[in-house]
């Protein structure tokens, strides 16, 4: 029987539109041969949604992504709204959407195709085979924990989490786990942090509930070396948020190109997809950004949020396909290319390897 799912879609500013169209297509071309269909609902925010309703994140918006399946966003922002007051700039905008979406599970894939391990300024046989999934918790920790304050002489923030939260994220990593190799590595500071301790007692809980599942921990300042010496040794990350922050940012600088990285945000409702790359407005309406961040994301959204599958794997074989067939947009051409394709051109022959039967 034919599935049908409702997908929220947010172009936003720059090369967003242009991306975002290209995932689409591989979406549409997917649905017919997996017996899908998408209805998208296209929604405003960022800098066209302060130029057509004077701000960034308008409540129609707000509204509408609760009453999708999955919302698809490209990228928001560029110098046209830099000089407006900060909280209606777009980027006030996207935090209001996730804050609004209540997504507290940040999944950032650190995935190295093998046609593109002399992208990276690491040596190719440390990173052949590199597939990782950080788990980062989103909503919590320093990041927002209170009292903060600054003085004159002094400041500080608060690292708190609750049992709660910890429960929480720790299932979406296992989850996902299950889903991949079967091992977590939980990345902390217990040797000293109370919080961080708390964390791992948690994490040690919930393992119970996974038998099948491989928990190991690591100091964060072991997991940013070891990251760099060897990234193979690593399924799943889960971490808090600001070890998250930093650790997601090092682990995607291994795949090469930030055009290539997708990521998700997931709570217990609605789940935020979209592309770890800005709007970039140095290179928007030219046709010439890399579509393959924001399919890889339409990817995630398949196996993540719905739990299409075969679709999901669909979609990232033929990337990886188009990969290895030579194609290249500008930012990754150095790297081995044949043919050097414009953002419509990658998008098509990746819809077309992806609907192959
Ligand atoms: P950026 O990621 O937009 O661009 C950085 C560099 O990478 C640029 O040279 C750009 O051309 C290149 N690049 C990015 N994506 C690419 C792609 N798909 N294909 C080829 N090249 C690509 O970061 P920035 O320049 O610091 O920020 C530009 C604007 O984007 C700012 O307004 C910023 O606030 C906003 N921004 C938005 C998001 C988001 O929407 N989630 C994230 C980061 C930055």
């Amino acid at each position: 029987m034919s599935r049908n799912y409702t997908i929220g879609v947010i172009k936003g500013d720059g090369i967003g539109p242009e991306i975002v169209d290209e995932a689409i297509k591989v979406l549409d071309a997917v649905a017919v041969v997996e017996d899908i269909t998408f209805d998208y609902k296209e929604m405003l925010m960022g800098g066209i949604a302060i130029d057509e309703t004077g701000v960034p994140l308008p409540d129609e918006t707000v509204q509408g992504v609760k009453q999708c399946d999955a919302v698809l966003f490209g990228a928001i922002g560029g110098p046209k709204w830099d000089t407006v007051e900060r909280h209606l700039r777009p980027e006030s905008g996207l935090l209001g959407l996730r804050k609004e979406m209540g997504t507290f599970a940040n999944l950032r894939p650190a995935t190295v195709y093998d046609e593109l391990v002399n992208a990276s300024t690491l040596k190719p046989e440390v990173l052949k085979g590199v597939d990782i999934m950080v788990v980062r918790e989103l909503t919590g920790g320093i990041y927002f924990g209170q009292p903060r304050e600054q003085y004159a002489d002094r400041a500080f923030n608060t690292m708190i989490y609750t049992r709660e939260e910890v429960l929480r994220i720790a299932k979406v990593a296992f989850d996902i786990a299950m889903k991949r190799d079967k091992r977590v590595c939980s990345v902390d500071k217990a040797n000293v942090l109370e919080v961080s301790q708390f964390w791992r007692d948690i994490v040690e809980e919930v393992a119970a509930d996974y038998p099948e599942v491989a928990l190991s921990h690591m100091y964060v300042d072991n997991a940013a070396m070891q990251l760099i010496r060897e990234p193979k040794q690593f399924d799943v990350i889960l971490t808090g948020n600001i070890f998250g922050d930093i650790l997601s940012d090092a682990a995607s600088m291994l795949s090469g190109s930030i055009g290539l990285l997708p990521s998700a945000s997931t709570g217990a409702g609605v789940g935020l997809f979209e592309p770890i790359h800005g709007s970039a407005p140095d290179i928007a309406g030219q046709g010439i950004a890399n579509p393959i961040a924001t399919i890889a994301s339409a990817a995630m959204m398949l196996r993540y949020a719905l739990d299409e599958q075969s679709a999901a794997d669909r979609i990232d074989n033929a990337i990886k396909l188009a990969l290895s067939e030579g194609y290249r947009t500008g930012d990754i051409s150095a790297y081995g290319a044949e043919e050097i394709c414009a953002t419509e051109e990658m998008g098509s022959i990746i819809a077309n390897y992806a609907s192959r039967e």
